[in-house]
This record gives C-alpha cells, structure tokens and sequence, in this order.
C-alpha cells in the first residue's frame, strides 16, 4: 500500500513493514513475517519491479515478526540483511531473554498470535549473515536511511530514518496499536526488555524532522516524531497512574 511518495507498506496494523522505492532502488525496512512474502511480490508487481531491485533490508531490531522473509531474500536474491550490533545474535540464532507479558485481553492476543501463524510466523528462518550497523551510520542504499539507536526494546533496536520519504521507522521502540490489548494511539510497546530505557531513547527520536512516524505494529502515524513521542510519554504517564 502507497502512504506517500517513495513510501509503501506491507501488512497491516497487527504486523507490518516498510519499502522505501527510488528511481536508485528499493530498501526494505523490516521484513515483517515470512507469509509476507506474498505482499512483498504483490507491492512489487504494483511498482512494475521485482526483487532483483532491492538493494537492502534494514531490521529495526532482531524479533521473530521482523525478520520474517529477509534470509529468503538475502538466500535467494543475494540482498543484505542489516541490523545493529547488539542485536545481531537475536537475528542470527533468536536467543533474547524472556520478558513478561504485561497487560493483555484475550481478543487482540489471540488475534496477534493468530495473524503470525496465519503468516507463517512459527517458521520464521533466522538470518545467517548480517551486515552490522551502528547509531549515526547512513548508509549507502536507495533513500540514503540514516540509523538512530533506540536501546530498550531490545539492546540493538534502531530508528530508521529516511529523509527522501519524509518518514522515520522505528520499528518497536514505540507502537500505536499494543498487540495484546488492542488498544490503538501511540504508547510504549510490550516484549520490551528495558521500559524505561525505551522512554529514555524516545528522546532521540524527537528531534528527527519526519511527517511519518511508522512502527511495526499499529497505523502509520502522520504525525512529527516530536509529537508522537509526546504521546507516548502521557500514555506512560497515564499507565503508571492506573
Ligand atoms: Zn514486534
């Protein structure tokens, strides 16, 4: 689906990613679950491209539901897989450590869990090879996305920023819709291994100049990362006072 110019998204509000498309090539920016594949090819048909045009993936952290299809395209396709240091063992092998659930109702959960079996979620390959990024790097694909570290989610999850699309993904470091109560509007996002370093590293994204503001779960926020992060404080604030 078309969001704006250069901008398209894969998914829906329960999982979704990113394709970045210039007349250079396309950079995906997660790579959702495997079962979005389909979507992939779909965008792509749209687009008049195929998978030969993408240059690169950059994984905003290394969780199962955003890796999805990225070691089928860097086997099949030969295009590499970035993600960011820190989480470069989750990537490759999804070893993290175990966070409580936190607060959650019965509907939305089953429909989260429900959505990734349907999308293959349970068979997600982990990505063998990656190319290691680190806060500050811009890197050298269609779009130019420009990397800002976002500890907390988990120690290596990032913010993408991609000036070309107006746009900054920022993967799990915040969400607009809380996969396990269904409760939608920005806010802090569950399976975070450091809450509160994640509200920390919120302040990195405020001064970013975007009309986007994309997370891995939830609507697109049309909406400036300062305005965004301001939310996300008060439903903080408004859960810590419940
Ligand atoms: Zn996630």
């Amino acid at each position: 689906m078309k969001l704006a110019p250069h901008l398209h998204r894969l998914g829906n509000d329960v999982v979704a990613c990113y394709l970045i498309d210039t007349d250079e090539g396309i950079t995906l920016i997660d790579a959702g679950l495997p079962g979005h594949w389909n979507d992939l090819q779909q965008e792509l048909r749209t687009l008049g491209k195929s998978a030969a045009d993408i240059r690169g993936v950059v994984l905003t952290h290394g969780d199962s539901d955003h890796i999805g299809f990225a070691e089928r395209l860097r086997t099949e396709h030969g295009v590499p897989v970035h993600v960011h240091a820190a989480d470069a063992v989750r990537t490759r092998t999804g070893e993290k450590p175990k966070v409580a659930f936190g607060s959650m109702r019965l509907g939305p959960t089953l429909g989260f869990f429900g959505y990734s079996l349907r999308k293959n979620g349970m068979r997600t390959k982990y990505v063998s090879e990656v190319v290691e990024v680190a806060d500050g790097d811009t890197l050298e694909l269609p779009g130019s996305p420009v990397i800002v570290g976002m500890p907390g989610h988990s120690p290596g999850s990032i913010a993408v920023h991609v000036p070309l699309a107006d746009a900054v993904c920022v993967g799990d470091a915040l969400t607009t819709r809380h996969v396990l109560t269904g409760r939608t509007g920005p806010q802090p996002a569950p399976f975070t291994d450091d809450p509160d370093e994640a509200i920390t590293s919120l302040d990195r994204l405020a001064d970013l100049k975007a009309s986007w503001v994309l997370p891995g779960h939830g609507a697109p926020a049309h909406a400036t990362p300062a305005e965004v992060v301001e939310s996300v404080k008060a439903a903080k604030r408004a859960q810590a006072a419940s």
